[in-house]
């Protein structure tokens, strides 16, 4: 992390008492005898660390911002796109394309021109960790993948800072406070576990989708966030039973809280008897992925280009990367189960006979479809089957979203003793760059 990625305020002098401004702006605060002066005074001396700007990371920020938390540093490599403003309530479409630590540093300093907005400009990894926590009193944990999970626990494991955790997914999310350092209050005398002791290992690469591959629906980090903020300022001041050694889900189509207890793992390599971790390793060499997932970079990157573009409208530009046969580069073609959009293209054009099946689930059919193409969702083919008796010597072309499905379903019909079976690459996502482009992508 080098300076000129951080934009780090001069440091605070203590607070020790607030002016007649600030005493009004916070008096439903002060009459609280839990929160009072004194606690007032602690919020505004905190420093917070909140690791992530997005969908978690704005309704943290902006409650941390509006009860007065003194020092908020904001850590993400991000800008804001389009697809964004579905949840990150930090953002606007003014904002689009700007970097999202500019942005909310703004937007918080609006809030509440009192507080300090450190805007750390970083991918958050082992060479950096340490140094951008150590200064913090609370870590806030809003990110979306798992290296950067590890990376954050280790880290505040090894420096002994409170890990507010929180994380979502389609209608369901998660909260807890992982921090070994401090007692579990359900258990005197005991520690509290940290993320390793919850998941000892990560998950198989690719076994787990992201909010960008699965979805999630836009109030859920509201709610998750919102909670998040909650344990910070009880931690900050002192009051309540914090999430040590508590997990609560919370799922949103039930409206159902769901607490269960955790333990610490006194074998946990991080924060057990005996650590074998005592500094950050190589988190994506012990995940199997990458923190930044080139691809959803890459589709950032489109989303900004043809949101500025278009005056903020789509635009039709057919996508200059894509190589002579409008494949992406290094696309690795399988010339015996695939066909490229191109191709299929001129089949259509020419008339050409086969059956095009589309084996998406039908909401992605709603988002965007090619005409022609049959609708047979690669989960019910081995029910509707049936339906395809006597094309066994027709050819066949199947699409999905990007060529993962569909090449599954070719497999699975050329098993079932269909001849002419082929996979179109890149799916209708790649459609939409090369024959219908502008078209939507998801
Ligand atoms: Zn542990």
């Amino acid at each position: 992390m080098s300076a000129t990625e951080c934009l780090t305020e001069s440091t605070r002098k203590p607070i020790t008492q607030l002016n007649a401004e600030q005493i009004n702006r916070y008096k439903r605060h002060l009459i609280l005898p839990e929160v009072g002066m004194e606690g007032q005074l602690r919020l505004a001396n905190a420093k917070v660390l909140c690791i992530g700007t997005g969908g978690l990371g704005s309704p943290i920020s902006l409650y941390l911002a509006a009860a007065g938390v003194g020092t908020i540093g904001l850590a993400d490599i991000d800008v804001v796109s389009p697809s964004n403003l579905q949840r990150q309530v930090l953002f606007g479409v003014s904002s689009i394309g700007e970097d999202k630590v500019a942005v909310a540093a703004r937007r918080l300093k609006d809030l509440n021109p009192d507080i300090t907005v450190n805007q750390h400009k970083v991918v958050v990894n082992s060479s950096n960790v340490l140094d951008l926590i150590k200064d913090y009193d609370v870590v806030i944990d809003g990110t979306d993948n798992f290296p950067t999970r590890y990376c954050v626990n280790d880290a505040c494991v090894i420096l002994k800072k409170p890990n507010v955790y929180g994380s979502i997914f389609r209608f369901e999310g998660m909260i807890t406070v992982f921090a070994p350092h401090l007692e579990n209050p359900d258990r005197p005398g005991e520690h509290g576990p940290c993320y390793r002791c919850m998941y000892p290992e990560p998950p198989d690469p690719g076994s787990v989708p992201s909010c960008a591959e699965g979805g999630v629906v836009g109030v859920l980090p509201g709610i998750i966030g919102t909670l998040q903020a909650n344990e910070v300022l009880k931690l900050i001041l002192g009051i309540g039973r914090p999430a040590i050694g508590r997990l609560t889900t919370f799922a949103a189509l039930d409206l159902e809280f769901r607490t269960f207890k955790l333990r610490r793992d006194p074998t946990c390599p991080v924060c057990g008897d005996h650590p074998t971790i005592t500094k950050p390793i190589d988190y994506e060499q012990f995940c199997g992925v990458p923190i930044l997932d080139p691809k959803s970079a890459a589709e950032t990157q489109a989303e900004v280009r043809r949101a500025k573009g278009g005056n903020g409208k789509l635009t039709a530009a057919p996508d200059p990367t894509l190589d002579a046969r409008g494949l992406p580069p290094g696309y690795a073609y399988n010339a015996e189960w695939e066909i490229t959009p191109r191709e299929v293209k001129s089949q259509l054009d020419a008339k050409k006979n086969f059956l095009f099946i589309d084996c998406r689930q039908a909401n992605e059919y709603a988002i965007t479809n090619i005409p022609g193409a049959q609708l047979i969702p690669l989960q019910q083919l081995p029910q509707r089957i049936s339906e395809l008796k006597g094309h066994e010597n027709e050819e066949i072309i199947v699409h999905c979203k990007s060529g993962g499905r569909s090449l599954q379903f070719a497999r699975f019909l050329k098993q079932q003793g269909f001849k002419d079976v082929k996979s179109m690459a890149g799916g209708i996502s790649l459609w939409n760059k090369d024959i219908n482009p502008g078209g939507p992508q998801y």
